[in-house]
This record gives C-alpha cells, structure tokens and sequence, in this order.
C-alpha cells in the first residue's frame, strides 16, 4: 500500500511555481513519468440542440446521418471479421444482431422524418427514435427477448452518436504516439485492452488503490495515480503532465526544475529497481532459514514471461476473470484449457492457483448479468454467479481438471460466505470430476481445492472452512472494503479503506491463527502482500506465501531476505497491541525503511 493509505491526501488542486498545477489523489502504481496528454472526453455524449434552415441545410443534416450509420456498419462489419478470427459463432451473432439495428427501417425512417418535419438535429433526431422504440420495448416488459435487446439497442444508439459527433470508444482509440492517457474513470475490461506500448501512465478522476483497474495498471506496469477528482477535466490533450505513481500526484504544465525533481526521481527508482534485479534467481528465505512462497497474481497467460523474470515461483492467484471480460463472447472449455495449460507448463513444477470465475462488483459482464448490480459489490459475484450459472462454471472445472496433468494445478474459490455455499461448490466440482473420470479423461490424482477469504463471516468462520478445504488465500482487498464498510473502488472513502485499521489486522491474524492451529497453508494474494511494509507485518503474522503482482515481487523478496522471522514475529506482535492506523503505519514505516534504506521516503516524498 501506498504510505498515504489510511490518510489521503486533498484532491483539490493547489498551485505550485508560476502556472503549473499540482493534483493530488491516490498513487494506484508506482512508476514517474512525463509525457504529453491525451483526454478521453467525459460521459454519453451529449446531444446537441439545433434547429436548420428548411431545404439544403436540412438534407445535408439527412447526408450526415446515412453517413454516421454507413459509417457504423463499417466499423461493425470490420469488428465481426477481427473477431471471427478468433472467436466463435456466438460473438458473430451479436454483431449481427447490431447490424440489423443499423439497418432497422423504423429507426432510419423516424429519424428521418424528425430532421425533416422538426428541422432538427441528426443527433437529437435519432435519439428521439431510439426512445420511441425503447419505450415500445419497454411497454412489454413480459417479453425476456425484447428487454435483453435494449441494451444492443443502447450499445448501437452509443455508436452511432459517437460517429455523428466525431468522439470515439476508449477501445477503439488507436494512439499515433506514446501518450499519459487522461479519463474521468477506466473499466478493468478498457485498462486491459490498452495499447500498453503507447500509454506513458494514467491518471483518472475516480478509483482507489485496489479497485481491479489499480490492479491491472500495476499488472502492466504502466504508472497510474487515481482518485484525482476532475483532471479529465483540467487537462487537455497536448498538455504536458507527470504522473507520479509513488506519492499520487499529477503535475499540470510542470516548470522545468520541476521537470528535473521529477526525473530525478525516476533515476532514483530504476537504479532500485536494478539493484533489486539481483535478487532474481535467489531463494525467498528470511535470514534465519523461514522459506515464504513469494509467487505472482496474474490476469492474461501472457504474463507468465513477467512473472518468470521477476523471479516468482508460480503464480498464487490466477484471475480468470479476464478471459471473459475482454470478449463479446463466453470462452470455450477448449480455450480456457489452453491458457490453463499454457500457463502451468511453463511454470511447472512451481504450483498455478486458478481461482475460478470473479465476475459481478466492478467487472460487470453481460455474459451473466442483464444489468449492473443497484449495489455491486454486495450483489451476485463470483461464486453466487457460478453456482447460479452451472453451465459456466462446468465449463471452466472442466477446462481446470483437464489442464492439471500439465502442471502444479490448484483450484481457488472466490467470495465464499458460507459453510453451505462452500459445501454446494465442493459437491458440484466432485461431480464435475466424475464426469471428466467417466469420459476417461486424464487428470491429475489430486488437485487441491482451496478457498478465499474475503469476506468478513468467511474470516470469523475460518476454523471452521479449513476443515474441507486443502488452503487458504486470504483477498485481503476485499476483506478490508467489507470489514471498513469502504467501497475499494470509491476515492470518496478512500480514508477510511484502511490496511492497517486494527479490526482487519485483528482479523487477518484470526484466520492465520485458524489455519495455522489445523495445518493448513495460507497465502495472502491481496495488495497488501506487495508492499513492503504492510509484507513484513504478515510474514510476522505467520503467513506461508505472499502473491502480488509481478513487478513487486523483488521488492518484497528484498525484505524477507533481510529479516530473521523472529524479528518479523516481534514487529506484529508489536503490532497487535497498537491500536490506531496512524501508530501502526508509522511504526511499520519506520522498521521497513530501516531494513531498506532505498526505499525511505519513495513513496510518501
Ligand atoms: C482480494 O480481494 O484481495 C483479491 C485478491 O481478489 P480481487 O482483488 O480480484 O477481488
Ligand atoms: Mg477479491
């Protein structure tokens, strides 16, 4: 965690030198850089209001509508061959399914007949018509079909407005140079479709440290400062910016000493990082012999390469989730089997945890939900989806059981609440394995099942959980945003969404206590585990492995192979008897800067 975790900072821009602007917010991943900006406009577009000149004036506005609609067509048709590539049938399907929209005569005719008869715009028009059909769609709510096509009807309204007002999707921005990408918010599925070898950093109005986009952007290493209130609107595209991913800020129009300072910084940085590298190929050993599992928290196969050079062993969370996310259409079991697959024979015999399908909260999918959840994060996610869409999580056991005998494969379940929940999951995979066994298909003898603990009851239940399962991981960004009452996407809460608030370290200690008093292994694959402070406080508690994201693993192998355990047990012993975020940040800062001294005042500044 960034040291400002448990104490943010003002949002509200403060002037520094002469003309340039300093905002701050949440630093999401860490990095410095200084770059020219590109501002991705702010929410639907907005529809101009206008009224033409009878005659010519009117017809060239029909000219520009039939263009906006070939135009989409184009886009749709290019899209739907990209993707038959790829993709199956299904995702062909829903886009024709748009182009027929486009197509839709009472659409095109109503539009025209408002520009014409109203002597209105193209954009007001069309809006107009798609709200006469939607309300026609609406009026008979009985019908599944028809209110599962609104949000088609929506996504083409979207794109055609888009190409009448000359604004374009986020995923279909195709930059011409390396850019600090400037957004009033990016969803996990965008952050994942950046075109990474051209985005410097990003800085984004909302968001927290451990909202799922904070994570990707530190899976990718590109630095990210997030939470800054409204920069997407303070920033135009051209704008020279710095984002600095260890204190939070973002510097508008920066002097050139400012400039220097911030350079400087970066040296700083990477000359660390390349000391760190050195560690690479050694062990995870405390100095008085206490191995802990440093292993990676990936979300794409293609991060195995990263994982390998940061010097991970295995991957301790394997967020699937993304395999679904970034596609029109469901990935099949042959699919999903290949990227398991993929994933665990490069890394055998290191061990690959797969935690089976996380969607729901801030990785809304339509594959399972027809709309958003009114309260995501305390809604239908992960495994409540799984177990209500069967079909889904067969396919994916399957592709798991199947990809085992190429690897060191484990099975991870997200968000259990409950013993019941837990037993109905643990039931259907048996069965999923009996199928495979009766198809004669080979697997691996035993493929252990383990679970997260990220939600409070799981935690207070812990004793109880590890008695049908192999292992613990403990989502300790989950856990704190439920034990805070702290929505960890949301910068307005973002003090009080505190890693070190005593009620979760107290709670933490819990489920190691539980786990450790039945034998069980317990790893922790939340944020938590890939910052130095905060990873020293739990090798303390008496965890077994520590899983972040691959760029933090050297960092924190700098700080197990520093210690003796008996030390790391003192400092959360110590801990445990504070009894405020603030005493227990400080003192935990204090102890890691002075085990490493190159970290000291990095990310506070
Ligand atoms: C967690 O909640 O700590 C976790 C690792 O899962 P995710 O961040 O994907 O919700
Ligand atoms: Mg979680």
């Amino acid at each position: 965690m960034p040291t400002g975790t448990g104490g943010t900072e003002m949002k509200s821009g403060r002037r520094g030198k002469a003309g340039e602007i300093v905002v701050s917010g949440q630093a999401a991943s860490p990095g410095v850089v200084i770059g020219k900006a590109f501002v991705i406009p702010h929410g639907l577009p907005v529809v101009p209001v206008k009224k033409l000149e009878a005659g010519e004036e009117v017809e060239d506005e029909v000219r520009r509508f039939r263009s906006a609609l070939d135009t989409t067509s184009r886009q749709l048709v290019e899209l739907q061959d990209n993707l038959k590539k790829k993709l199956s049938d299904q995702t062909t399907r829903i886009f024709d399914a748009h182009l027929q929209m486009i197509e839709d005569v009472m659409a095109v005719d109503q539009t025209i007949g408002l520009i014409r008869e109203k002597r209105i715009g193209a954009e007001q028009a069309f809006t107009a018509a798609i709200d006469n059909i939607v309300k026609a769609i609406e009026a008979h709510q009985q019908d599944q079909y028809l209110r599962e096509r609104l949000e088609d009807i929506r996504d083409v309204e979207r794109r055609v407005l888009e190409n009448l007002l000359g604004i374009c999707d986020i995923s279909r921005i195709r930059l011409k140079e390396r850019v600090v990408l400037i957004a009033h918010d990016l969803t996990p599925s965008q952050t994942a479709q950046l075109e990474r070898d051209r985005i410097l950093g990003c800085a984004t109005d909302v968001g927290g440290t451990t909202s799922h986009t904070a994570i990707l952007s530190r899976s990718l290493e590109i630095p990210s400062v997030v939470g800054l209130g409204d920069i997407s609107r303070r920033v135009q595209s051209g704008d020279k910016v710095v984002v600095d991913g260890f204190s939070g800020r973002v510097v508008i129009n920066p002097k050139r000493r400012t400039i220097e300072e911030y350079y400087s910084k970066d040296r700083r940085y990477k000359a660390l990082e390349d000391k760190l590298a050195e560690l690479v190929s050694l062990p995870s050993n405390t100095i008085d012999g206490r191995f802990v599992e440093l292993s990676a928290n990936i979300e794409f196969p293609e991060e195995v390469t990263s994982v390998i050079s940061h010097g991970a062993k295995g991957v301790g969370l394997f967020r699937t989730e993304f395999l679904y996310l970034t596609r029109e259409s469901l990935p099949t079991e042959q699919e999903q089997y290949l990227a398991y697959t993929d994933v665990a024979r490069r890394l055998k015999p290191d061990p690959v945890i797969i935690r089976t399908l996380d969607a729901g909260a801030d990785k809304f999918s339509r594959h399972f939900q027809s709309a958003p959840d009114p309260n995501p994060f305390l809604g239908d996610r992960a495994i409540r989806i799984c177990l209500k869409h069967k079909d889904i999580f067969r396919t994916q056991l399957r592709a798991i059981f199947r990809a085992t005998v190429h690897g060191n494969i484990k099975i991870l379940l997200p968000f259990i609440s409950t013993i019941e929940e837990l037993k109905k999951s643990l039931a259907f995979i048996r069965r999923v394995r009996r199928e495979l066994e009766a198809e004669k298909v080979p697997m691996a003898g035993k493929v252990e099942v383990g679970i997260m603990i990220e939600v409070p009851s799981a935690a207070m239940m812990a004793d109880e959980f590890v008695r049908y399962i192999d292992f613990i991981s403990i989502g300790t960004n989950d856990l704190i945003q439920y034990v805070m009452a702290a929505d960890r996407g949301n910068e307005r809460v973002a003090s009080l969404y505190q890693p070190l608030n005593p009620a979760v370290i107290r709670l933490i200690h819990q489920v190691i206590t539980a786990a450790k008093r039945h034998d069980t292994w317990v790893g922790v694959c939340g944020e938590m585990a890939g910052y130095p402070h905060t990873a020293l406080l739990l090798i303390g508690l008496g965890v077994d492995e520590l899983s972040t994201s691959p760029a933090a693993i050297p960092g924190i192998k700098k700080i197990i192979r520093s210690i003796s355990y008996q030390h790391a047990r003192r400092v959360a012993d110590k801990v445990l008897s504070l009894n405020s975020v603030g005493k227990i940040k400080n003192y935990l800062l204090a102890e890691v800067e002075e085990i490493d001294k190159g970290i000291k005042g990095l990310y506070g500044e």
